[in-house]
């Protein structure tokens, strides 16, 4: 990308930039994209404002453009909280059971999308290069496209992408299938997920797909898997300078010589929380031993809690912590300790270093970025073992870990053993390829990758009109 071309990203929410570190993961990697360019970011404001009041704001902040819009409140609960939360978010983690769509909600959906267009539009010089994010904007680029801006835009789906079947369920299916055609580029997390995006717009729509290109409802367009990454070294850093450093001792202390497991997860029917609580259970029920010498740390802050789907979970989930807790603990040990609170990332990195098994069992996730922090917070001579969902996008490059099937508790448990079993040589072999693994693929490589791949991408046309 040269010089000339500015980056735009577009997200559903904008920020932090100053504190981007603390935010961790996309923030970080779209912040130092950004500076390098004086680019512009473009989304929501996390405000509500009254109709009519919702307003544009731009800023200049450290070198670049954030510009930022207001949603009402009537905008937010028919598309953060309705179509998105409640309808696409559980339908893209394979759950249609928990998808509930509402046409009205799909229609703000689309007036959200129009309006963040309209506002984008104004702003946009003919040679940006323009990175929308996830699927609250899967319409965005045919929006502009509308307003006849010709810019390349890439799409990148942070979530998994489901099979057709699942997918075939959403009754505007089509309709955000064929807005997707209006980009250049769409990236995937994995190639499991690209390959069902082929076969999806093969089946449901009679297109084709060679190699990179995939063509349907009149257009072409690129396709690949970006794996996002970490700053694995920043991450390191955490763990072994203060305060990352202060808190390991601090837990260390705690522990008292006992091994901690860790779980760390935003409060979210799809990470496997119900299923790994009972799989530790079973645990402690085959291994008397652990008894007294184990605890697992399950952080888990709440998130969406407006959301019924989500504040049945909690409840679900606060009964089966306290389940366990009730049938082990000893008046001198108590086996579950559980967060509902967001923590400092430093902090994070202090416990993860501090904790002998990382669990990360999700029954569905686009990538996860806790596994990836786990590995890199390790001490290389005395590493922790991971146990990791093979449905987790994370697992497809990170082999070296415990991979089991999270719908299966008696694997979890044995996997948990197995952890606390195996000798350091192993646990050291095992973390030397997995830090391999993240050090060759990380947050930097995912946005150069990106952004090349979508300067590379054929310039956009419209679609050939038949002669009649
Ligand atoms: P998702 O994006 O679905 O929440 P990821 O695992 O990909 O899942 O990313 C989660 C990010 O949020 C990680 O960077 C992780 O460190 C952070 N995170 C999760 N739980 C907490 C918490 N309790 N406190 C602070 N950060 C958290």
């Amino acid at each position: 990308m040269s010089r000339a071309h500015r980056l735009v990203a577009v997200s559903n929410r904008v920020g932090p930039v100053k504190g981007a570190a603390a935010a961790g993961g996309l923030a970080v990697a779209l912040v130092d994209a950004l500076r390098e360019r004086g680019g512009l970011w473009f989304g929501w404001s996390g405000r509500t404002a009254p109709p009519g009041k919702a307003r544009l704001r731009t800023e200049k902040v450290d070198g670049m453009t954030l510009a930022t819009l207001d949603l009402t409140q009537q905008e937010l609960d028919g598309f953060y909280n309705g179509f998105c939360n409640n309808c696409l978010w559980p339908l893209l983690h394979f759950r249609i059971d928990l998808t509930k769509f509402e046409r009205r909600q799909l229609e703000t959906y689309r007036r959200v999308n129009w309006r963040f267009a309209q506002a984008l539009a104004k702003l946009l010089r003919p040679d940006d290069v323009v990175w929308v994010h996830d699927f609250q904007l899967i319409p965005l680029a045919e929006e502009l496209r509308k307003r006849r801006l010709r810019q390349r835009i890439g799409f990148f789906l942070h979530t998994p992408f489901p099979p057709t079947e699942i997918l075939g369920t959403l009754p505007p299916h089509e309709e955000l299938m064929r807005a997707l055609f209006a980009y250049d580029l769409i990236g995937f997390q994995t190639t499991d997920d690209v390959r069902r995006f082929q076969e999806h717009v093969r089946h449901a729509y009679g297109g084709s797909a060679r190699g990179d290109t995939v063509s349907a409802f009149g257009r072409e367009l690129k396709v690949g898997a970006f794996p996002i990454g970490i700053d694995v070294d920043q991450f390191h850093r955490y763990a072994f300078t203060v305060p990352g450093n202060r808190e390991f001792s601090r837990m260390r202390q705690v522990l008292r010589g006992r091994d901690q497991f860790i779980g760390v997860d935003r409060l979210d029917y799809s990470k496997g929380l119900l299923r790994r609580m009972d799989a530790f259970g079973r645990y402690l029920e085959k291994h008397p031993k652990a008894h007294g010498n184990v605890i697992l740390l399950q952080v888990a802050p709440v998130s969406r809690g407006s959301l019924e789907s989500y504040r049945d979970f909690r409840l679900e989930l606060d009964r089966e912590a306290a389940r366990v807790n009730g049938r082990f603990a000893r008046f001198d040990w108590t086996p579950v300790h559980y967060l509902n609170r967001a923590l400092p990332r430093r902090t994070l990195a202090g416990l993860y270093r501090a904790s002998r098994v990382g669990v990360v069992t999700p029954m569905r996730d686009g990538m996860n970025l806790v596994a990836k922090e786990y590995v890199a917070a390790q001490d290389p001579a005395d590493p922790g073992v991971l146990v990791l969902s093979r449905f987790a996008g994370a697992a497809q490059r990170m082999k070296a870990a415990l991979l089991v099937n999270p719908y299966d508790g008696e694997e979890i448990a044995e996997a948990m053993h197995r952890a606390m079993e195996m000798r350091p040589q192993e646990r050291r072999s095992r973390h030397e390829e997995l830090m391999k693994g993240l050090n060759e693929y990380d947050v930097g490589r995912w946005r150069v990758e990106f952004v090349a791949a979508l300067m590379k991408a054929p310039a956009w046309r419209p679609v050939a009109r038949k002669p009649r």
